[in-house]
């Protein structure tokens, strides 16, 4: 079977952990956390907000609202990495600004109510949900993703075991947009407990019914076109959108936050967020405010045994080094400046002292890795993991074996190794026609490959190819 099983490494951080409460001394928002055009700021330094107030507003087109995520001051407004950032003193007060109730329930208005609260896709493709629902294509079937096949990520799973009957809620005010009375919710089996409580959940839903759709547990099975072929048995065009086939797909956060916005009137400001791998001393999920830095989470998360100054310090090394890398444009001093940056990095990580050798933001597989802890979560980043030698293997890439090991797992039938192989030869025509543009970059055949070539970033920068 095409795809890879990974060993169970949910069980780590699959429960809702109520103890613990995250509340940051200050949050870093991103104003251009979505696919399309950044929000505006809309607030000043010195400015008091709550959680909630507007403090990016959408600009035309595709964009989306951004709020605060705490009660507070803003402190600066800046840039991070080339993207805009509000920076708020959170006075801990937790003082909230909703929105103004829902006149009525019409179609306009929810997909007005979805603008205004600043939804847009959780599950890490960023992108606007105002803009899925004012589609003019015949949408005759929606399907929430509730599959969360991602090694280790663990907020979808507790978000539908504690807030089942809100998501489906959410789910039938989206499909009554479509004035659909049936919707699905798919799920991977090795999520019984939530198939479980979903499943009870839809038998006492009025005004739609909600089809639990329990799906064999293997990765990528939870890709948008995967998903919707395995639940409609219709195949979204290369190129095409999920719309083409008359399809929307949300994830199960999204309904969940399309809840809130819609009965209690809350934009979206934070969301569930696991702490996973072998690295830390506590794990598990929790509900985590936008702009809350990965340090804060460790903290809260109470690994007892390192040294914040230490940390912070290593941080802003790292961050200094990283603006003075991509300011300069002479290659050689790029180079010994990547050198200090990898060395300050596994300092920074020796200084965990958890032993962790890697910290990502995602799942494994398709997550980024963070360099630094003074990194802020954004509303797409569902997880953090602090990661051991022993479960992140680096080891340097050798020659290709020939084995097509990558050919065998790759989820929509291309051949990742001879795409690699024409792009490095520069045949750009046969790279072109071997259809790097059907990969939805889910990293099996990096997973797999016995030569640890990462054919993923290989084959993404061959669909780039004009
Ligand atoms: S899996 Fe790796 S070693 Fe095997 S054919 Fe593909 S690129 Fe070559
Ligand atoms: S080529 Fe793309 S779709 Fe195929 S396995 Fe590799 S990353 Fe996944």
């Amino acid at each position: 079977m095409r795809g890879v099983k990974f060993k169970d490494t949910k069980y780590l951080s699959n429960f809702f952990v109520d103890e613990i409460k995250v509340e940051p001394e200050l949050v870093y928002i991103n104003l251009h956390p979505n696919t399309g055009a950044p929000s505006e700021a809309c607030v000043k330094v010195g400015d008091q907000v709550k959680i909630g107030s507007l403090i990016g507003k959408a600009k035309e087109g595709v964009s989306i609202n951004v709020f605060s995520s705490v009660s507070g001051v803003v402190k600066e407004i800046t840039e991070f990495d080339g993207k805009p950032y509000v920076i708020i003193q959170n006075d801990k007060k937790n003082t909230i600004k909703k929105l103004s109730p829902l006149k009525d329930f019409s179609k306009e208005n929810l997909i007005k109510r979805i603008f205004d609260a600043g939804l847009f896709g959780l599950s890490g493709s960023g992108f606007p949900t105002h803009i899925k629902y004012k589609t003019d294509k015949k949408i005759d079937c929606l399907i929430l993703n509730g599959c969360e096949c991602e090694n280790y990520l663990t907020c979808d799973d507790v978000l539908m075991k504690t807030k089942a009957t809100e998501i489906l809620i959410g789910g039938k005010l989206l499909a009554s947009i479509f004035g659909l009375k049936t919707f699905f919710v798919g799920v991977l089996d090795n999520k019984k407990e939530a198939i479980n409580i979903l499943r009870e959940a839809a038998s006492k839903l009025e005004g739609a019914k909600a089809i639990i759709v329990k799906i064999k547990t293997r990765y990528p099975r939870g890709a948008e076109k995967l998903l919707i072929k395995h639940i409609t048995k219709r195949v979204v065009p290369l190129g095409g959108l999920p719309a083409d086939v008359g399809v929307i797909v949300n994830n199960v956060a999204t309904a969940y936050a399309f809840y809130n916005a819609a009965i209690n009137n809350l934009p979206l400001t934070d969301r569930y967020v696991c702490v996973s791998g072998l690295g830390v001393k506590k794990r598990g999920t929790t509900i985590v405010k936008n702009g809350t830095t990965i340090l804060d989470l460790l903290e809260a998360f109470g690994n007892e045994t390192y040294d914040t100054a230490e940390l912070v310090e290593y941080s802003n090394t790292i961050r200094a080094l990283r603006d003075e890398e991509r300011a300069t444009v002479d290659k050689n001093k790029k180079i010994e400046l990547e050198k200090k940056i990898k060395l300050a990095v596994k300092k920074h990580n020796e200084a965990i002292k958890g032993e962790v050798s890697k910290i990502i933001i995602g799942g494994t597989m398709m997550g980024v890795t963070a360099s630094s802890l003074l990194i802020p979560l954004g509303l797409r980043d569902g997880g953090v993991l602090f990661l051991t030698k022993n479960e992140y293997n680096e080891s340097k890439p050798s020659n290709c074996i020939n084995c097509k090991k990558c050919i065998a797992v790759c989820p929509v039938r291309i051949r990742p190794v001879d795409i690699a192989k024409s792009l490095e030869m520069g045949d750009f025509k046969t790279c072109k026609s071997l259809n790097p543009i059907a990969c939805i970059a889910c990293g099996c055949c990096s997973y797999v490959c016995p030569a640890k070539l990462n054919l993923k970033d290989q084959v993404v920068k061959a669909k780039r190819l004009k």
